[in-house]
């Protein structure tokens, strides 16, 4: 069923505290954590627990908790005080854009300066 956890996905595990990482924010319906691989100072991604495979999927089957995850990118760029410089938020959708991790996430990142258009 749509949002139910996935045995194999690594963000589910993470979601669940199956998998270490290191989380900064928690609320009922998303979970924010360090990248394992950070591209800027501050690169944190923000998580729903329940699983979609990407950002549009989420959105078309839960749109409030694609709310929620948005509403925490800016308290998380609030949190690493990268909210007045200016931060991004990322959320590559398909292979072909760099998504690796099928469960839905946002990037954030910030504390460097940013280059347009991204890579
Ligand atoms: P994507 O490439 O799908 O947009 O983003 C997936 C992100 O997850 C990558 O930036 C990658 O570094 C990060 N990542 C992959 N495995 C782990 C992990 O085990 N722990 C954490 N904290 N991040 C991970």
């Amino acid at each position: 069923m749509a949002g139910e956890p996935q045995a194999d996905c690594l963000f589910c595990k993470i979601a669940s505290g199956e998998v270490p990482a290191t989380i900064v924010r928690e609320t009922e319906t998303t979970v924010a954590f360090r990248d394992i691989n950070p591209q800027a100072p501050t690169h944190v991604l923000v998580i729903p627990r329940a699983h979609h495979p990407d950002a549009a999927s989420l959105a078309a089957a839960e749109p409030q908790i694609l709310a929620d995850v948005l509403a925490e990118t800016g308290r998380v760029a609030a949190d690493e005080k990268v909210d007045a410089t200016g931060y991004r938020v990322v959320f590559n959708t398909g292979s072909g854009a760099g998504q690796t991790v099928f469960h839905a996430h946002a990037h954030v990142l910030g504390g460097r300066g940013l280059n347009w258009p991204p890579g």
